[in-house]
């Protein structure tokens, strides 16, 4: 499967997922002109939007795409809480699957300071490929067989979160967001003798260490890390 970052952290997130046969947006959190040029205005190249949850930072053009007569997908609390409803809405339910072209895709519901969050795993018929995806969540419960590519939020480190931030921030942070340590122990609790690549998504600008994460996760795992 081929990934491309259009943006990650707290100012954005959109990343574009093909299969070579089926192409998707995780996320559309930056305006729409911008997601527009990245794909270089092929509209109808782009099968529908795995959103996660309703910040804005993930769901920023969703009204707007839309509009454009792409299929948003995401929880019904979601959607409510954008004020979103209409065709191209697709309400989705954590645990229950369902097909985009020859994705088939798996919500599953995260920990965030939300309504709905969901998580998704996202297998290809094409490839045979299978994809883990989680944002803005400070836990796992569940475990995944078989990953080929995680796609993962580290957004601090507890070794360092001291020094850098406010208590009350510290908090927020801490209910909500995924620590390197808590993605590590996530890690150690999967079966990644299929894994090859991970993606390191929505760090914290302010309060992690690029390089060091990096490192880390790749001593742990022996994949592919990108940092995006
Ligand atoms: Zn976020
Ligand atoms: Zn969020």
């Amino acid at each position: 499967m081929k990934i491309d970052v259009y943006a990650s952290g707290s100012g954005g997130n959109c990343y574009r997922l093909s299969d070579g046969a089926t192409t998707i947006l995780l996320e559309c959190g930056i305006p729409c002109k911008q997601i527009m040029k990245k794909i270089r205005f092929e509209i109808r190249s782009i099968a529908g939007v795995l959103l996660s949850h309703n910040h804005m930072d993930h769901a920023k053009a969703a009204k707007d795409l839309a509009g454009f007569g792409i299929d948003i997908y995401s929880g019904e609390e979601t959607f409510k809480a954008l004020g979103l409803s209409g065709y191209h809405f697709k309400v989705v339910r954590a645990l229950q699957s369902f097909d985009i072209g020859t994705l088939n895709i798996f919500p599953f519901d995260v920990q965030h300071d939300v309504p709905e969050p969901l998580g998704y795993l996202i297998t290809s018929r094409t490839t045979g490929e299978r994809l883990l995806f989680f944002t803005d969540t400070y836990y796992i419960k569940y475990r995944f067989p078989n990953v080929d590519i995680i796609m993962g939020e580290v957004n601090y480190s507890l070794d360092t979160i001291d020094e850098d931030i406010c208590q009350s921030r510290r908090n927020r942070l801490m209910e909500s967001h995924m620590s390197l340590e808590h993605f590590k122990e996530f890690l150690k609790a999967n079966d990644l003798s299929q894994l090859k690549r991970i993606y390191l998504l929505h760090l914290s600008d302010d309060n992690s260490s690029e390089e060091f994460f990096k490192r880390e996760i790749q001593k742990l795992t022996g994949a592919e890390v990108t940092v995006c």
